[in-house]
């Protein structure tokens, strides 16, 4: 396999993805996340796109086993504000349709919903990541990305073009978007644009991730210091907050999830307990087969 690879090749013991292929038409992300654990390992910044892409996902393509599903795309996002010109993400799609492939998307861009047209002809769910309702600090977190209320729109789009669509609440940084009535707030706000699954996760620090954080917030530079470096846990490369703060940094989210009848489900935390998870997949790549059964995801 070329640029098809297996989802989570080294087996995350925390990972309750079902098995599934992960594709990113782009290396470097122009989304910039201060949060952003890729960045720890691609140098690039900058979305580009990988070369001679498509020929190499068709060469793939006949290969790859498809019962699996494709998830698009989990270091980089698939839709920057280059996808705009160059369209490989749309290209990339069509292809994967075109070969029988069910698709879940994972983005922050809402230039996604250019592509309802052929998102509703397949077996696809769009999953859009949503961290703050507050547009200030999202520039500040995401300055490449949509504001919020964009993503937000964007769902509610692609849920009246009765695509199945779910979000994701993550990371969530302890002091920075953590507030209980804000979060709750948000996923207020998700269930309303339409959005049946939510999936929550803590900030999980790399050093140079975390470093950027502390430098963009000098306030919460020694809290954060304090409950990543000093009482945090380490955990195949990343710096995890002790499980009893990571539970109350999530409660709020599952909470909300209750309230509004959405399925929900923590990533990678060890929370698999009723009160933080009680959906079939993890990342809401069930909604396709709901989509398939026909069965009404309002
Ligand atoms: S959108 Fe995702 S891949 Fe891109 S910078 Fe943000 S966290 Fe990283």
């Amino acid at each position: 396999m070329n640029v098809l690879r297996p989802f989570d090749p080294w087996r995350n013991p925390l990972c309750t993805c079902p098995p599934k292929y992960s594709f990113q038409p782009y290396t470097g992300c122009s989304h910039s996340c201060l949060y952003c654990y890729a960045t720890s390992y691609i140098r690039s910044r900058r979305s580009k796109p990988k070369s001679d892409l498509l020929r190499r996902l068709r060469k793939d393509l006949r290969l790859a086993d498809r019962r699996l599903i494709v998830s698009m795309s989990n270091s980089s996002d698939p839709y920057p504000p280059e996808e705009k010109e160059l369209g490989i993400t749309r290209e990339s799609l069509r292809l994967l349709l075109s070969y029988g492939f069910k698709v879940l998307i994972i983005t922050k861009g809402s230039l996604v919903t250019r592509d309802l047209d052929l998102i509703r002809r397949g077996e696809v769910t769009v999953s859009v990541t949503v961290t703050t309702l507050d547009e200030g600090l999202s520039k500040l977190l995401e300055p490449g990305a949509p504001p919020p209320s964009e993503r937000i729109e964007a769902l509610r789009k692609l849920s009246r073009g009765e695509v199945p669509v779910s979000a994701r609440v993550d990371p969530v940084i302890p002091s920075l978007n953590d507030e209980p009535r804000e979060l709750e707030e948000l996923v207020g706000r998700l269930a309303d644009a339409g959005v049946s699954h939510v999936v929550t996760s803590t900030y999980k620090a790399k050093p140079d991730s975390l470093k950027r954080l502390i430098t963009a917030f000098p306030q919460e530079a020694s809290y954060l210091k304090r409950i990543y470096r000093e009482e945090g846990l380490k955990f195949r490369g990343y710096r995890y907050l002790r499980k009893e703060l990571r539970e109350k940094l999530l409660r709020p989210v599952v909470k909300a999830a209750r309230y509004y009848g959405l399925t929900y489900a923590t990533c990678r935390e060890g929370l698999t307990s009723k009160e933080f998870f009680n959906a079939p997949s993890c990342d809401g790549s069930h909604l396709i087969t709901l989509k398939r059964r026909g069965l009404n995801l309002a």
